[in-house]
């Protein structure tokens, strides 16, 4: 897409600090990073949504990510990650083409888990959710 900024690094029209490269994707350095090593990892095809792949697409990911945390493990030595991404503007996406974040974690680092992205589970019992699965 032309006026993504992630398909502008994979055209070399933009710069980045590339940690590891395939065939299928492509990672660098989060140029604001929230920890030493913040790493993302995109598809070298724009999409914007994890669903948006195919399921053979959806393995080359995720066995990039095992790459990229392996490499991360041998530069920086980090004590632990978190791993995800953001989907949909709801979910906090901004650039959207898809990307997968890597946090390596330190010990003492001062970061929380995942949990502490969101703590508002609404009124609706967990009962009641698990209702609507069953319907
Ligand atoms: P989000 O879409 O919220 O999941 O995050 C987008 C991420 O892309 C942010 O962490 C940005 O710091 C990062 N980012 C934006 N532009 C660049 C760039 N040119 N090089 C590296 N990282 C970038
Ligand atoms: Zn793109």
């Amino acid at each position: 897409m032309s006026d993504c900024i992630f398909c502008k690094i994979l055209n070399k029209e933009v710069p980045n600090y590339t940690v590891y490269e395939d065939d299928f994707a492509l990672a660098f350095l989060d140029i604001f990073p929230h920890a030493k090593g913040h790493t993302v990892v995109i598809p070298k095809k724009h999409t914007e949504k994890f669903v948006d792949l195919n399921e053979d697409e959806m393995k080359k990911l995720i066995v990039a990510v095992k790459k990229v945390m392996d490499k991360i493990q041998i530069v920086l030595n980090p004590d632990g990650f978190n791993v995800g991404w953001n989907e949909r503007p709801a979910g906090g996406q901004v650039v959207p083409h898809l990307h997968i974040h890597i946090f390596p974690r330190y010990n003492g680092d001062g970061g929380g888990s995942v949990h502490s992205i969101i703590k508002n589970a609404g009124v609706i019992s967990v009962e009641e959710v698990a209702a609507k699965f069953r319907a």
